[in-house]
Parts: C-alpha cells; sequence; structure tokens
C-alpha cells in the first residue's frame, strides 16, 4: 500500500528534523507493509528565495494531492533575515496561514506527554510529576475571538476596541466529533473546556457536545471551566485525557500544558480538517541558531509523523511501534543537546533519527 504524503521541509532545522521523520517512517513501513510516496514542496523562507512567495499556488496543489502533509518548520531569525523586511503577506508565516485555509483545517491536536526517563525537566513538585500524565489537546482552530469582528473606535471621547466571540452549532459539531473519535484511540476520556457561566458561546458549546457525546457512549464526558482547567493542569494534570475546547481557551492551556512537559525538542502537533487528511509538525520552530548543526531534536517531528500514520492512515500499530521506539532510545540514555543531562549519550539529529528507526519492532 503507498501512502502519499506531501513533506515540507521548510526552513532552518527543518530539512533535517523531517530528514529523520522520513527515514523513521520508511522503516515503519518495511516492518508493516506500506510505502510512503513522499513529495516535497517549498514553503517559508525556502520558497521566497525561489518563487518570491512562501507559498505558490502549485504547491498547495500538490499538498491537496496527498492523504497528508508532513512539515518541519518555517522561518528565520526574525530579526536578521531579509525574509523580514517584506510586507506582512510576503513573509514566511504567511505561507503557514495560506496552507492551512486552503487545506480548511480546524482542528489542531497537541499531545501534552511526559516521558518518564525525562521527569527532571517536569517543572511539577516530584509528587505530582511521578504520577507522569499523557494528554491530548484539542483546540478549535478557524473560529472564535481570533476570527470574530473587531474594531478599534472612539465612544463618548474614549478609545474603545470590540472582539466578537461567536461559534455556530456546526463548527462545534465537528470538531467535537474529532475529540470523541480521538478519545476512542485512547483512554476514552473529554473533558470538554468552556467559560459556561459567563459566556452564551460556552453554553452553546457545552450543549452540542452533549448532543454529540450521545453517539459515543463508551466515551466519558466531563465539563470543566477554563479557569479551572488552568489550575488543574498544573495540580494534577494525570487526571486528563483529551481536553476538547474552543480556539483561544486551546491556544493558552496548550501551552501551559507543554511547558509542564519541559521539553519543546519533544512536542508533536497536528491539524486535521472533516476528512482523514492532516497536516502535522512539531510544536517548535525552526530554530535558527542551531539550523545545519545536525544538533536538533528530531523527536518532535518524528512522534508528528506517528500521528500522521495513526489519524490520516489508520496505522495504529505503526504509530505505536514509532512512539515505543522513542521510549526505548531515551531508556537506552541517548540525548540531543536540548535535552542533555549528566550520564547520559549526547547525539546529533541524524544518529537519533536512526537510532529511533534501529528500534521499531
Ligand atoms: P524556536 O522554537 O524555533 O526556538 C526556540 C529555542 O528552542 C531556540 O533556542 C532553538 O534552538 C530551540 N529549539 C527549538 N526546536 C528545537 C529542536 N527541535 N531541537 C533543539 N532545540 C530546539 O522559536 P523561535 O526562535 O521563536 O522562532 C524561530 C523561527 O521559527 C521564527 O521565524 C518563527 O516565526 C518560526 N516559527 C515557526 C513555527 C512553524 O513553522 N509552525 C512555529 C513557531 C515558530
Amino acid at each position: 500500500m503507498n501512502l502519499k504524503i506531501t513533506c515540507i521541509p521548510g526552513d532552518g532545522i527543518g530539512p533535517e528534523i523531517v530528514a529523520e521523520a522520513k527515514k523513521v517512517v520508511e522503516k515503519a513501513g518495511e516492518i508493516y507493509g506500506f510505502t510512503p510516496d513522499f513529495t516535497d514542496i517549498l514553503m517559508g523562507g525556502a520558497s521566497i528565495d525561489v518563487h518570491g512567495v512562501p507559498l505558490t499556488d502549485e504547491a498547495i496543489a500538490t499538498a491537496k494531492a496527498a492523504d497528508a502533509v508532513l512539515m518541519g518548520s518555517i522561518g528565520g531569525n526574525t530579526t536578521t533575515s531579509p525574509w523580514y523586511k517584506l510586507p506582512p503577506d510576503k513573509r514566511p508565516e504567511a505561507g503557514l496561514l495560506k496552507i492551512r485555509k486552503a487545506l480548511n483545517l480546524f482542528a489542531n491536536l497537541r499531545p501534552a506527554l511526559l516521558y518518564e526517563e525525562l521527569a527532571a525537566a517536569c517543572p511539577l513538585k516530584e509528587e505530582i510529576s511521578k504520577a507522569g500524565f499523557d494528554i491530548m489537546i484539542m483546540r478549535e482552530l478557524t473560529g472564535g475571538l481570533y476570527f470574530g469582528e473587531r474594531k478599534t473606535y472612539e465612544e463618548n471621547g474614549l478609545r474603545t476596541a470590540m472582539d466578537t466571540l461567536t461559534y455556530n452549532e456546526e463548527e462545534i459539531r465537528r470538531i467535537a466529533i474529532k475529540g470523541f473519535e480521538i478519545a476512542r484511540k485512547r483512554k476514552k476520556k473529554v473533558t470538554s473546556v468552556d467559560k459556561a457561566n459567563v459566556l452564551d458561546s460556552s453554553r452553546l458549546w457545552r450543549v452540542v457536545v452533549e448532543e454529540v457525546a450521545k453517539d459515543y457512549p463508551d466515551v466519558t464526558l466531563e465539563h470543566m471551566l477554563v479557569d479551572n482547567c488552568a489550575m488543574q493542569l498544573v495540580k494534577d494534570p494525570a487526571q486528563f485525557d483529551v481536553i476538547l475546547t474552543e480556539n483561544m481557551f486551546g491556544d493558552i492551556l496548550s501551552d501551559e500544558a507543554s511547558m509542564v512537559t519541559g521539553s519543546i525538542g519533544m512536542l508533536a502537533s497536528a491539524s486535521l480538517n472533516d476528512t482523514k487528511f492532516g497536516l502535522y509538525e512539531p510544536s517548535h520552530g525552526s530554530a535558527p541558531d542551531i539550523a545545519g548543526m545536525d544538533i536538533a531534536n528530531p523527536i518532535a517531528t518524528i512522534l508528528s509523523a506517528a500521528m500522521m500514520l495513526r489519524f490520516s492512515f489508520d496505522q495504529d500499530k505503526a504509530a505505536d511501534a514509532i512512539e515505543a521506539a522513542v521510549k526505548q532510545v531515551l531508556k537506552d540514555g541517548y540525548r540531543t543537546g536540548d535535552i542533555m543531562s549528566q550520564g547520559y549519550t549526547k547525539v546529533g539529529c541524524s544518529k537519533m533519527g536512526s537510532l529511533i528507526a534501529e528500534r521499531i519492532r
């Protein structure tokens, strides 16, 4: 079976980390009986240098023709790179916004997983971190406050600003369905986070999530207010499985959850639409300060590729095997510079990719 995957190596460390993710997916394919069919496209600074724009229509068409997109990261040093002398709609990041829109990616998934082997990097107290945690934050990506009508005006001689938070039931339903489907592949619990004691949009959110829950009797649903959720994430993160929430709450909570894991080079992410299609990328940026040095941590991208196999291709066993190989490499004592501590073996980006590929069973 051929898996059609468009790759965006991008800028900075992007090409290095994507090469390692490809290596690992190819190895998983040999064992689990699929062949990845990779096609690279340019995006971000790499595309500006060749085509003068951060993303061409041809590149979008290639991405649309695939079943999934695997991305490294885009962008350069925002103070020194000439890309940032261009108008905002011509800069590297404009490519990312354009592709998200073109592919209608409305659901953002960010796992926050504490590896036992990296527990020392967790900023929480040991009595909390020792329980470990494995949370999937599912954030609505195209509605809410960030996309509502906004204006700044003068009223009664005072400068005044307004933003609006709107959701319709269809926008809530489609992300809720994704949340329950993903919970089914995990520990079968959804915590829907809102501010239903104050906001009308949250009250509608709650009603629609309850309606969707009826189709998933095997998944436990609970509701939690966002302020409580922010507190619970540092008090008892082990209680969560899938956190389902709207755009701005998800933006804030996913950053909080990733901070409590303590290691940015380990955090994967996915953005999905209402088909099996998804764009998979690490949560970190293009790290131009360490580009081309073979020292970047490729694990976030490798774990993003595992999410791709799970969610876009239903290759759950291959995804499990990649995740297990990552754990095994950490257990065997190998570390890239960003997660290095005394007593471990320091390896570069390419070596880390090879060590993980070798451990896929
Ligand atoms: P960054 O995440 O690239 O880097 C922050 C720090 O973390 C740096 O010291 C970097 O060396 C380190 N780091 C990041 N990933 C690492 C890895 N895999 N291994 C080892 N160390 C790693 O954030 P930044 O410096 O604020 O941004 C750099 C560029 O990335 C900017 O142009 C920014 O716009 C872009 N960016 C892109 C995306 C994206 O493509 N989705 C996301 C965030 C930032």
